[in-house]
């Protein structure tokens, strides 16, 4: 474990170094308070500090105070050492955030007990931060699988409700237009049955590829369910939904014809956010549209 000691007095410096050493901690020295401060904001940089009470430079209860503003998950452990003795000056050094105090002259096997348990502390902090930082991240593997379809990579029903109320009101705040595209795939339980459920799966992950390359980055493809997606357009008509809608489709027929025997297609139902709309009748309406052109001889584009 590397400790800082901060102390101006050369003696009591070069004397608590050889204590330290003696055992077993690596020792960086500091003469002042800025010296002091300059090592502490280097990136790495111990973090079991002992620091006099008053020295040249910033003073010990303004470093600990600076760096308590800055302190994340993995707090320092800072001892304050004074020879003034006043009745508060424990009160002092406390309330400025340090963890404890040790006044001089000091008695050799009490300040190597202070030490340990800061040291102690220390591993025990590190060890807290560590387990935090893991924790965060598989919080945010959880939120993100939470969100996620499995076999494609895109966003869920979950996901898509709450981004879709959220995009639905700010749309209707703006006064700015938003469009949905409702997909499915055409006579999908026949690739199923005539090549099998794995190549199935192999469609539905082509397809979803193919909607991730051509959507921008602020519309939510997503997979509603099956062989059924859709994707919400903020800040787009229907005629430009529309459009896209035919690239999508023609761009999947030639892909997929050029795979032949694997001849699928899709059809598309599109539709804008009108005045009277809630979440509920808008998907209603992009869904009719879908059925309309399942109606009409399907791998098509309807709007309404
Ligand atoms: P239509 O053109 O009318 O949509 O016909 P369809 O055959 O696509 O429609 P239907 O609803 O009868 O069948 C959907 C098929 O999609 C049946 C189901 O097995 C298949 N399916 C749903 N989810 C998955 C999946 O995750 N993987 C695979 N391989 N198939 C799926
Ligand atoms: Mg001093
Ligand atoms: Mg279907
Ligand atoms: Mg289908």
């Amino acid at each position: 474990m590397n400790i800082l000691i901060a102390e101006d007095d050369a003696p009591s410096r070069l004397m608590l170094q050889s204590l330290l050493t003696k055992w077993g901690y690596t020792v960086t020295v500091a003469a002042d308070g800025d010296e002091a401060w300059r090592i502490l904001c280097d990136p790495v940089h111990p973090m079991l500090i002992i620091l006099d009470w008053l020295m040249p430079g910033i003073e010990g209860p303004e470093i600990v105070r600076r760096l308590r503003v800055r302190e994340g998950n993995n707090p320092h452990y800072v001892i304050i050492m004074t020879s003034c003795s006043s009745d508060n000056s424990v009160t002092l050094a406390l309330d400025a955030g340090a963890d404890d105090f040790i006044t001089k002259p000091f008695n050799n096997s009490e300040l190597r007990a202070r030490v340990n348990v800061g040291c102690r502390m220390t591993h025990l902090h590190e060890t807290l931060a560590e387990k935090l930082h893991k924790l965060e991240s598989a919080t945010e593997t959880i939120f993100e699988l939470a969100r996620t379809d499995e076999l494609t990579g895109l966003h869920n029903r979950r996901s898509f409700n709450e981004t879709f109320a959220l995009s639905l009101s700010s749309a209707r705040r703006h006064g700015h237009p938003l469009s949905l595209i409702s997909i499915d795939l055409d006579h999908f339980k026949t690739i199923n049955d005539t090549y099998g459920h794995s190549i199935g799966d192999l469609v539905l992950k082509e397809f979803s590829n193919l909607l991730k390359d051509m959507v921008r980055v602020e519309d939510i493809a997503s997979r509603w369910g099956g062989e059924e997606f859709i994707i919400m357009l903020p800040n787009t008509t229907s005629e430009a939904a529309a459009a896209l809608a035919e690239r999508i489709r023609s761009t999947f027929e030639q892909q997929s014809s050029s795979a032949s025997p694997l001849a699928v297609t899709a059809s598309f139902g599109v539709s804008q956010l009108q005045n009277d709309d809630n979440e509920d009748s808008l998907i209603r309406r992009v869904d009719n549209a879908l059925y309309t052109a399942k109606r009409e001889g399907r791998n098509r584009v309807v709007t309404v």
